[in-house]
């Protein structure tokens, strides 16, 4: 599936071979599947996750490419990797900012201050973190694109999940702003706002918020789905295939969107 995707990506033209591309949290789930399609499309790789198992494990899998186990909260990592990139690459072509966490399920009056803290520090920090260090590395290579994983959270209200929502509409304030700074360097700047991702991910969102509403896990699943217009919920390769549009050639003229893929997601 996920082999044959790219494989168009890579016949309709885009990806430049070699193309020199940084992805956060990217040893597992949406992250993974976005590396392993750049790599089979001949992008160079460097990766951080704060997982050092799946790290060890991205490694094994692609020998020839580079990962680093990091908290993209963390400024001092994240400088690091970047001054290591500089050394490697002299410049950098993408930054895809990924990583991301779902926060804490609750009432306002329930989630803890640190669990707020934490939740806006690694869904929209990392990405100004990342960013930061990322964007002179970019600029000195002429121009290059940069995608920030925002969520449907980042279009709807979410209750229950106020620190997710309020960082990915921040991600989508980030991404706006970003695009008119970096554009006259050439640099796109786009959002992707995933909907219903198929994997252990959205099984655990749905089992805890199926706990915080008292019903079961089934009943919250198919209230999730009877919501998405197409019926179903969207494969992780379908956030790769357009992270690859956007980061080609055909993504020339594109910047400062925000690009919902969720099969029509009407509320949440
Ligand atoms: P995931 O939890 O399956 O994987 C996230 C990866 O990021 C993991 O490898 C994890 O170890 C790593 N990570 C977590 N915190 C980190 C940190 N502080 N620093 C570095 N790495 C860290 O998540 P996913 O489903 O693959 O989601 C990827 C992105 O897509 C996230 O930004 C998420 O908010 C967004 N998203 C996901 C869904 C979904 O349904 N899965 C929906 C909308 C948006």
């Amino acid at each position: 599936m996920i082999g044959n995707n790219h494989s168009q990506i890579c016949k309709v033209g885009g990806i430049s071979p070699g193309l020199r591309v940084f992805i956060s949290g990217a040893a597992t789930g949406i992250g993974r599947v976005i590396a392993d399609g750049l790599i089979e499309c001949g992008a160079r790789l460097h990766i951080c996750d704060v997982s050092e198992n799946d790290v060890k494990e991205f490694l094994v899998a692609h020998p020839g490419q580079k990962a680093a186990v990091a908290d993209v909260a963390d400024d001092a990592a994240i400088g690091s990797i970047f001054e290591e990139i500089e050394r490697d690459w002299h410049g950098l072509d993408a930054l895809v900012n990924n990583a991301g966490i779902a926060g804490p399920t609750g009432g306002v009056d329930e989630i803890r201050p640190d669990e707020w803290r934490r939740c806006v520090d690694v869904c929209l920090t990392g990405q100004f973190l990342c960013a930061h260090y990322a964007v002179p590395l970019i600029r000195s290579a002429g121009g290059g694109s940069i995608v920030n994983l925002s969520s449907a959270a980042g279009r709807f209200g979410y209750s229950y999940r106020t620190p997710y929502s309020s960082a990915k509409w921040g991600v989508v304030g980030f991404t706006q702003s970003l695009a008119k700074e970096l554009g006259p360097d050439n640099i796109r700047v786009n959002a992707i706002l995933p909907g219903l991702i198929e994997g252990p991910r959205i099984e655990n969102v749905i089992s805890s918020r199926a706990e915080q509403l008292g019903i079961t896990h089934g009943e919250m699943k198919s209230e999730y789905v009877e919501n998405i217009s197409l019926r179903r919920m969207t494969p992780p390769e379908d956030i790769a295939s357009l992270v690859a549009f956007l980061l080609s050639d055909m993504g020339t003229n594109l910047s400062g969107q925000s690009f919902g893929i969720d099969g029509n997601l009407e509320k949440i």
